[in-house]
């Protein structure tokens, strides 16, 4: 799996980890135990996991904006299977610049 973080300054380690274990997830079938074990790992709440992981932004290093190159930006890990299914992607930017010329997930 090719995914690439970029994660704001204020991060340790230890939360660096946290994201890749958070992102390390790929089936979608049991998501919310995920969470809970993350957060017992971690001994952490579940809101304060979500205001952590908005601190690493997250993107697809095998699917690009077909126009601009921009990596596909991931919101949740169930992202990346409908992400590695289209065809072709163009960005949010690409598909206002064009005024609707380009259409998301063709
Ligand atoms: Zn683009």
């Amino acid at each position: 799996m090719s995914v690439n973080f970029v994660f704001d300054s204020s991060l340790d380690d230890t939360t660096k980890r946290l994201c890749h274990e958070y992102w390390s997830y790929v089936s979608p079938s049991d998501y919310i135990a995920h969470l809970e074990l993350l957060c017992y790992d971690h001994n952490t709440e579940t809101d304060v996991l979500f205001a952590t992981l908005a601190k690493c932004q997250v993107y697809l290093d095998d699917v690009h904006c077909e126009y601009c190159g921009r990596p596909y930006p991931l919101d949740v890990p169930a992202d990346i299977p409908h992400a590695r299914r289209l065809n072709s992607w163009f960005c949010e930017g690409c598909i206002s610049f064009s005024g609707g010329q380009f259409v998301l997930g063709r």
